[in-house]
């Protein structure tokens, strides 16, 4: 065993997904074992409850589910979620394992698999789940600034409980000025990190920003959230 897989992870919120009783409660108890917090479902449908309501840092995901093909349970999963996802399959068939790779899972187990390998799977996931993107991670948890809740992961946005319709730009926006509440934020800065362009017309902005004031039930004349400082840049905080 390599070094590094002895690594200890540090402790992760997992989602079980197997109808097999009996593997079931072996991953759990191992995993809880290892200090892990463990949620379990034994169908696909079960599993995209949970990753709608709950946030996980990864999924173990058996393939053999009775109600949905695994193929398609992982593609309905990337719909909603980007958290690290392991296959667990007792099927030893190297093309449907590339295949769901490719589909965006993160890694694989061939069952039966031991709980040395899956310790070793889970850390190497975890780890580059965590030390992954350019520079910054998404942050992990929605984003609390004043009502205003910013979910980055599942891109949903609620102001005093109500969710918000956003366009991808806009909600790129807002969740970017949400990751640093209070702080003025210069516009090229947001040209460069939520339109990516190195240069660009400042309308571009002041049209995003107005769309995405009116969102909020506000306006330039009067802020609440969102305050423009001429001349220097954007930022938001709560309204006092
Ligand atoms: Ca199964």
């Amino acid at each position: 065993m390599s070094p590094e897989w002895r690594t200890v992870p540090p402790m992760a919120s997992v989602l079980v997904v197997e109808d097999d009783q009996f593997v079931r409660s072996a991953l759990i108890r191992h995993l809880t074992d290892a200090s892990h917090t463990v949620r379990s479902v034994g169908t696909a449908l079960e599993a995209l409850r949970e990753v709608a309501h709950f946030r996980f840092d990864l999924v173990i995901l058996d393939l053999g589910l009775p109600d949905l093909d695994g193929a398609e349970a992982l593609k309905m999963l990337r719909g909603i979620t980007d958290v690290p996802v392991i296959i667990a399959t007792a099927r030893d068939d190297e093309t449907e394992i590339v295949r769901l790779l490719n589909d965006g899972a993160d890694d694989y187990l061939t069952k039966p698999f031991s709980v040395e390998h899956l310790s070793a799977r889970m850390a190497a996931v975890l780890r580059r789940a965590r030390g992954s993107g350019s520079g910054e991670a998404p942050p992990s948890r929605a984003l609390q600034v004043g009502g205003l809740t910013v979910d980055p992961l599942r891109r949903q946005a609620e102001l005093d409980g109500a969710r918000l319709d956003l366009t991808r730009r806009e909600f790129d926006l807002l969740a970017f000025l949400a990751g640093r509440p209070g702080v003025v934020v210069p516009r090229k800065e947001l040209l460069a990190e939520v339109w990516q362009q190195s240069y660009g017309d400042d309308q571009t902005i002041d049209v995003h920003l107005s769309w995405l004031r009116r969102k909020l039930g506000e306006n330039a004349a009067n802020p609440r959230y969102l305050h423009t400082l001429r001349g220097v840049g954007v930022k938001l905080e709560p309204p006092l």
